[in-house]
């Protein structure tokens, strides 16, 4: 029997709760494939220091991991509440004043963002996830409002608010994110994630800073708010824009109403099958682990579902972050994984005829359904930006791709495409057959007991020529 290559990759969210080298360690070791900074928390010297592990785990394992830095965005948080904890009760009145960093006593809370200007009576303020919900009822000061709350729930330190009705105007990235930017982009980081985009062109603008960086980092837009699920135009034209999509399940059930996560999911997913684009489902997979060693029913079944709608990873938050058991919650995540992945049947893609990409998608088209009819054990890819691992990826085949660059970037990037293994060899023309041969030495590649060598489909293409042009089939 073959070795069994876990398709759908697994991003953890690195916090107080894996914050050493070995807890470190032992995520990318029981699978693991990409670590994500959230800049919405946490200090730079502990984020040198975690960039460190992550790389030094993925050399122990000799497999590529991807590093993503995640930018808070415009998101609004509040500041230091007294002994971490302020209790809310339905028809309380709170003021959040931007003028205090901390709460003494009476019920003024600070907030990171003056808010006076900007919201109106009667507009909705959610906080902590939207676990409580209130709406603004006077605006108080030049740097205060006041707000009602309609439930009875509680707050702590710097937890975010939601206000999906008011409008921020401009441009999305604050002078934080720029910072941060300017920081990450001197750092060993594979992807950028930006909270909150609206449209198409947050990304494009992104993308001009990093590139004004000389970032070679790409780019995750991550869908939450009510304006870019607003119509199917725009989110496709975010998706087109972006290297890879995040349905960010947290703050678009605040924003846009719990009951549309499903669908705007499926969405997603099936648009960036089309245009080849990493789909990374995220918020709440493994969310009662947080406390809890098991998973509940409907957290296996959410997980499964995402694997089975073909989703290119499966992310953990508060889970691995800040919970009691997250080695636990990677390993029960990964099981969950492999046994959907084996037991269902992934729809192949529509091959789009208009699409920009023909001759590039056919072929891959070509190799992944050459590759399961002939029972091949591998796709084998070489890439030099990784263009075609990801059209191979989009495939969605039953089988590992196996991809080779020369580019350690790309190698790490392609960490989160479905099925993708990368390895960095010095380019010569048949590095592919050559890693093919290394792995079926080293063991890592073994082919079914039905035959004795192993056979690969090789896709290529002329480095001289642009593209991919060339698929071989080999037995090694
Ligand atoms: P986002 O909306 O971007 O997901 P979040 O506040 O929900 O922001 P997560 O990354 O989902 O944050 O992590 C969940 C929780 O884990 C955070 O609310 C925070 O309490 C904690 N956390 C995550 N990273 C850190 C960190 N580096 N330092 C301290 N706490 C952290
Ligand atoms: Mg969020
Ligand atoms: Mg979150």
């Amino acid at each position: 029997m073959s070795k069994i290559f876990k398709r759908t990759k697994i991003l953890a969210t690195i916090g107080p709760a894996t914050s050493s080298e070995e807890k470190v360690n032992d995520l990318i070791m029981a699978g693991v494939n990409g670590c994500r900074l959230n800049f919405s928390h946490g200090d730079s010297e502990t984020r040198e220091k975690q960039i460190a592990w992550v790389r030094k785990a993925a050399k122990n394992k000799g497999r590529s991991v991807a590093m993503i830095q995640d930018l808070q965005g415009p998101k609004i948080r509040l500041g230091l509440v007294k002994n971490n904890h302020y209790d809310i009760k339905e028809g309380d009145e709170i003021i959040l004043d931007a003028n205090i960093t901390e709460h003494k006593s009476g019920n003024v809370l600070p907030v990171q963002y003056n808010l006076a200007p900007k919201v109106k009576v009667g507009e909705p303020i959610y906080m902590f996830d939207g676990k409580v919900r209130t709406h603004v009822t006077e605006i108080v000061s030049e740097t205060a409002i006041k707000v009602v709350a309609e439930n009875d729930g509680f707050v702590m330190n710097n937890k975010g608010l939601n206000l999906p009705d008011t409008d921020f105007g401009g441009d999305i990235l604050t002078p934080k994110d720029l910072a941060d930017i300017a920081w990450g982009a001197s750092r060993d980081f594979d992807y950028v994630a930006l909270s909150f985009i609206q449209c198409a062109d947050d990304i494009h603008n992104l993308r001009e800073i990093l590139r004004q960086h000389d970032s070679t980092a790409k780019i995750i837009a991550k869908i939450e708010t009510k304006k870019a699920v607003e119509s199917d135009k725009n989110l496709e034209e975010i998706v087109k824009a972006s290297d890879a999509i995040m349905v960010a399940r947290g703050d678009m059930a605040v924003e846009a109403g719990a009951e549309i996560v499903p669908i705007v999911q499926r969405k997603l997913v099936k648009m960036c099958r089309e245009h080849a684009k990493i789909c990374i489902v995220a918020t709440q997979t493994m969310g009662s682990m947080v406390d809890n060693p098991e998973p509940t029913r409907a957290e296996v079944s959410d997980v499964a579902n995402a694997v089975i709608q073909g989703a290119d990873v499966v992310m953990l938050s508060d889970e691995t972050a800040n919970g009691k058991y997250p080695l636990e919650t990677v390993k029960a995540m990964k099981k969950v994984i492999l046994y959907a992945q084996n037991n269902s049947e992934m729809q192949p893609i529509p091959h789009d005829p208009e699409s920009e990409n023909r001759d590039y998608d056919a072929i891959s088209a070509a190799a992944a359904r050459l590759a399961e009819g002939l029972k091949a054990d591998a796709i084998i890819c070489q890439s030099a930006s990784g263009a075609t691992a990801r059209a191979m990826a989009a495939q969605r085949p039953n089988l590992p791709i196996i991809t080779v660059t020369s580019n350690e970037r790309v190698a790490n990037q392609l960490a989160l495409a479905y099925a993708n293994s990368a390895f960095v060899r010095p380019y010569s023309v048949n590095f592919g057959i050559e890693l093919a041969k290394e792995l079926k030495e080293s063991g890592y590649l073994q082919t079914s007991e039905r035959r004795k060598n192993l056979k690969v489909v090789l896709v290529s293409g002329d480095r001289d020529v642009a593209g991919t042009d060339t698929i071989k089939v080999r037995s090694i």
